[in-house]
């Protein structure tokens, strides 16, 4: 019997995502995907739309969300996963985040605007939707109004860390991150590791209570995903895996294009059980 794959890691329009939570779906049952989960960044808005479609289609859906903190000035990923998205303390805590959000959002533009690239907050704003307002959607903006050529064009002359135009989001700490999900019924689980450049940071982690551990993503080599199987086994880490698929609205749909065996997917679930009944 040949076993199925999963994808645990996609974002919507919800977020930076260029579909919505429905079309997100609908593309995961079209690859034959079994369960996936929805993470957009600092919202859990599009879950119970991303249920429906897969109550409908016949595919899994798991709660989740991606929470940014920072460790070290860094930009620090947490996965959340089946969390319980009508959770009050936690509806609040992403709300803050996104609020804080659209505040860096106009910095951002105020910077810009200092440096003679007129574009408006507005247009940003209207770029976002409604969902967690992120430097995509400002990148958006940047090409649409001739400024750059491409998403990574203006991330690598304005957006990136450390360019003109960058603006930090908030300062939480990885350990609160994960304490917010776990009061949301959920697990915490370090986001794509390799792309921090900086394998010092998963001990510190590790120490701050995460349960987890994404060894497979579609920045991952096979070294990676050898590193982080390894880093999991000898720290006690579950492990989960996804595309970070942000649509073909931007950059390329990958959704599906990183295997992540069904096996996985049960392993964290499992996981999540033991902890639940710890
Ligand atoms: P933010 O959440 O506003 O800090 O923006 C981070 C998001 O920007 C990431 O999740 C990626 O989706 C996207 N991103 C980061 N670096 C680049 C890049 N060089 N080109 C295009 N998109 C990027
Ligand atoms: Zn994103
Ligand atoms: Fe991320
Ligand atoms: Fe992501």
């Amino acid at each position: 019997m040949s076993e199925g794959f999963v994808d645990l890691h996609l974002h919507s329009t919800r977020s930076d995502g260029s579909s919505t939570p429905t079309e997100v779906v609908e593309r995961a049952a079209g690859l034959g995907l079994e369960v996936i989960s929805l993470t957009d960044h600092d919202s859990v808005e599009g879950v119970e739309e991303a249920r429906a479609a897969g109550d409908r289609l016949g595919v899994g859906v798991v709660a989740g969300a991606e929470l940014s903190a920072h460790l070290d000035k860094r930009d620090v990923h947490i996965l959340a996963y089946f969390i319980d998205p009508t959770h009050e303390p936690l509806k609040s805590c992403l709300q803050m985040y996104r609020d804080e959000r659209q505040n860096r959002a106009a910095r951002i533009v105020k910077k810009l605007n200092q440096m003679g690239v007129r574009i408006t907050f507005e247009q940003v704003l209207a770029k976002a939707e409604g969902g967690a307002i992120g430097r995509p959607h400002v990148a958006d903006v940047l090409v649409e109004e001739g400024f750059c050529f491409s998403p990574n064009d203006a991330f690598g002359k304005y957006l990136a860390y450390g360019k003109p135009a960058y603006e930090s989001k908030y300062v939480m700490e990885p350990a609160e991150a994960v304490e917010v999900i776990h009061d949301a019924g959920g697990i915490a689980v370090i986001a794509h590791p390799a792309l921090y450049g900086d394998d010092e940071l998963l001990p510190q982690l590790a120490a701050d209570g995460v349960d987890g551990i994404e060894v497979f993503h579609i920045k991952h080599n096979a070294g990676s995903v050898d590193r982080y199987s390894n880093f999991a086994r000898e720290n006690g880490l579950l492990i989960s895996g996804g595309s970070d698929c942000h649509g073909d609205g931007r950059g390329d749909a990958v959704m599906g294009k990183v295997a992540v065996a069904r096996s996985v997917y049960d392993a964290l679930e499992e996981g999540w059980r033991a902890r639940l009944s710890a």
